[in-house]
């Protein structure tokens, strides 16, 4: 093999100094010798022409339920020069975060990490971590997030009761109650911002029906984290999680989730081991420093850019303030509620103080495709919308305006964009 690759290497120079002599300019060539060189190599696969090219990203308004546009300061942070995942300065950084995370959430949970992975991985951590096969669980759905989480209790082999709702709907704390109270379920999940319907679920009273009933009560805030009021404390959420690039505005892949106490007492006295070795929680409460221990190990390699990153949209949630972050979502939401009117769209969630203040859903103008508005607009506009999610597709279309692109200017981009799409998309495939 030496040999053969000596020779080829030789046969490669000679080939080279032909060319030089031949073709001058081509011999200053370094792809045109690569390529000669390449061609000779013992692998059989060849690098793909694609990946040769140089990477192209286009500039998108990010209007629609997640990722938003990451603002400069976030997309900088991200780009530091990594550290090691155990170096002492990234447990400072993970500690910022875990306090950046209690100022989020308006906790005080030691138990408080940020996932390596998408909000899926907070979802299936809450879930592996908390209940035991065979223990029943009840999950309300009323649009994909509830779908998601009944499958994922599902296949870790929870007796699973589902609370059901058209997308939009929502639930109220007797029907809540009752159900809690017929199937005697170990978790009750609701998603506080159902982004696939655009419902934006109140959740007071409701963790104090899961205490009297010994249930633990969990939470998404994936979509509306930042941009609707949330108190982990207060309101007696067990379990809360979110994810990294809706209303955070940093890229996806980190996602925040904290346990309380009660939480803490079942997840750390079961009786099996958690389905999953990466997310369970006995390794990564070592590894994020809430377990007490004097040492931190290994036990995966955390994804340090996208911890920076998150590091720093938090810093800036902290700055703005949760309160003003909140009230600027309300207050560009309905200024694009009024615009969304004036073009004579109709809003899916009829009640307003049910709305989303991130995720604004209208229904589907009669007489226009969907599908076609949508590629109209990401055409024309450089500008992303989408459709429903789940049981919602086919009967919605999803704006989202968040965090970073929580803007009345970005409203208008949006109303302007729509109204093109109006104007050009019309009755044509009725
Ligand atoms: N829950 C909600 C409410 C969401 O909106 C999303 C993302 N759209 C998720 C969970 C899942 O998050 P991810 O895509 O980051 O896994």
């Amino acid at each position: 093999v030496m040999q053969r690759a000596l020779f080829t290497r030789g046969a490669l120079l000679t080939q080279q100094a032909a060319v030089a002599r031949d073709c001058p300019l081509a011999a200053r060539s370094a792809p045109l010798l690569q390529r000669l060189e390449r061609s000779m190599s013992s692998v059989t696969i060849p690098p793909p022409a694609c990946i040769l090219r140089p990477l192209e990203v286009p500039y998108r308004y990010l209007f629609g339920p997640g990722p938003s546009n990451v603002p400069p300061r976030v997309l900088a942070s991200g780009s530091r020069p990594i550290i090691g995942h155990l170096h002492p300065e990234m447990y400072e950084i993970m500690n910022d975060i875990k306090k950046g995370i209690h100022y989020a959430f308006q906790t005080e949970n030691n138990m408080t990490i940020a996932m390596s992975g998408s909000g899926h991985a907070a979802m299936e951590c809450a879930v592996f971590n908390t209940v035991e096969p065979g223990e029943s669980v009840l999950i309300a759905i009323n649009g994909i997030w509830g779908e998601r989480v009944a499958e994922i209790a599902e296949r870790m082999g929870a007796n699973v009761h589902k609370l059901v709702k058209a997308p939009g709907g929502h639930f109220t704390n007797i029907e809540i109650e009752k159900a809690i109270g017929k199937h005697k379920p170990v978790l009750f999940f609701l998603a506080h911002g159902e982004s696939s319907a655009g419902l934006c679920q109140p959740v007071d009273g409701i963790g104090d029906i899961c205490r009297k009933h010994n249930c633990l009560f969990l939470v998404d805030t994936v979509a509306s984290l930042g941009a609707a009021p949330i108190f982990m404390d207060k309101q007696n959420i067990d379990i809360l999680y979110t994810g990294s690039q809706k209303a955070l505005n940093a890229p996806p892949g980190t996602a925040p989730i904290s346990f309380n106490d009660r939480a803490c007492h079942k997840m750390f006295n079961r009786k099996t081991k958690p389905v999953s070795y990466l997310f369970d929680m006995t390794h990564l409460s070592n590894y994020w420093g809430c377990d007490g221990k004097a040492v931190r190990a290994y036990h995966h390699t955390g994804p340090v850019s996208g911890f920076f990153a998150l590091r720093e949209s938090l810093a800036i949630l902290a700055e703005k303030g949760l309160e003003e972050s909140w009230r600027k979502h309300k207050e560009v939401a309905a200024y694009l509620y009024r615009g969304l009117e004036d073009l004579g769209l109709e809003l899916f969630i009829p009640d307003k103080d049910l709305r989303l203040p991130s995720v604004t859903t209208i229904s589907i103008p009669e007489g226009y495709d969907w599908r076609e508005m949508l590629v109209y607009i990401m055409k024309h506009h450089q500008m992303e919308m989408t459709g429903g999610l789940g049981p919602s597709i086919g009967m919605v279309m999803r704006i989202g305006l968040m965090g970073y692109n929580c803007e009345k200017t970005n409203a208008d981009k949006a109303l302007h964009a729509l109204a093109d799409a109006l104007k050009n998309c019309k009755k044509s495939k009725a």
